[in-house]
């Protein structure tokens, strides 16, 4: 398989960022990329087939893709998952958190190692990240009015991205979790959670802050609480912020 290395498109790109918008982007994706802890990435034919296509977006209704299974039905049948090789370095499964009848659903991409270590969503520097957005950016409380899972419940190593077969995997489990769940709207963290959801490659920058459908349920995408650290931009902090006006809004419909 055919890998670029991080490093070294940094370096070709060191100067040509401060001429070209799009470049800068790129690079200050790729940094945030390095950032989590991604030494290459697949080139070509695998990038696209990083994401599973086609096997994301179910086209039943919430009732069907839950088939009225509780989440504690939907976590039982996934029980002590060994389903793909991520099973193998997990130290807990970490299916998801918060409301079971929650109006929100936050996606994110995969347990990093505090999530690991305690079987929770979202708990490390990223999970603070959340909240606030959640607690005093939206004024909403995360365990009460949220549900908080990510596209794969087992930590890949290094952080790395999860595999597409690691994805499908998890898959189902994901579309049964939405369907017990039924919120009003989702909202996917960063481009591996749009892409999974939307089975198609998101150009995240791009498309952040557009209302699309996941199963019949308003789908809202943003940046993934991470690349808002790495960026403490006023601009990506502001990019989230309309965002979540426009997740209230619908909600309050
Ligand atoms: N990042 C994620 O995408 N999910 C978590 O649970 C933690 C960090």
């Amino acid at each position: 398989m055919f890998y670029l290395r991080l490093f070294a498109i940094l370096t070709i790109n060191m100067e040509t960022p401060k001429r070209d918008p799009l470049l800068r982007e790129l690079k200050n994706y790729l940094i945030h990329l390095k950032d989590v802890g991604y030494t290459e990435i697949p080139c070509e034919a695998e990038l696209f087939a990083n994401v599973p296509q086609g096997t994301a977006q179910p086209s039943l209704s919430p009732n069907e893709m839950g088939k009225n299974k509780s989440l504690t039905a939907v976590q039982k049948e996934l029980g002590d998952c060994t389903r793909c090789k991520l099973s193998e370095g997990r130290k807990n499964i970490v299916f998801g958190s918060g409301n079971p009848n929650a109006d929100l659903v936050f996606v994110g991409e995969g347990p990093g190692a505090d999530e690991d270590e305690q079987g929770l969503p979202f708990v490390g520097r990223s999970g603070k990240k959340l909240t606030e957005i959640i607690e005093k950016g939206m004024g909403l409380n995360r365990e009460k009015d949220t549900y908080i899972c990510n596209i794969v419940k087992c930590r890949p190593p290094g952080n790395r991205d999860p595999e597409p077969d690691e994805v499908s995997a998890c898959n189902p489990f994901l579309i049964q979790q939405l369907g017990a769940i039924k919120p009003k709207v989702i909202v996917a963290l960063g481009k591996p959670a749009s892409s999974t959801l939307l089975g198609r490659t998101v150009p995240i920058v791009k498309e952040r802050g557009t209302w699309h459908e996941y199963a019949g349920i308003k789908l809202m995408l943003t940046f993934h609480p991470s690349y808002l650290i790495r960026f403490y931009t006023l601009e990506n902090r502001k990019a989230v912020h309309e965002d979540m006006k426009k997740v209230l809004q619908e909600l309050r419909k």
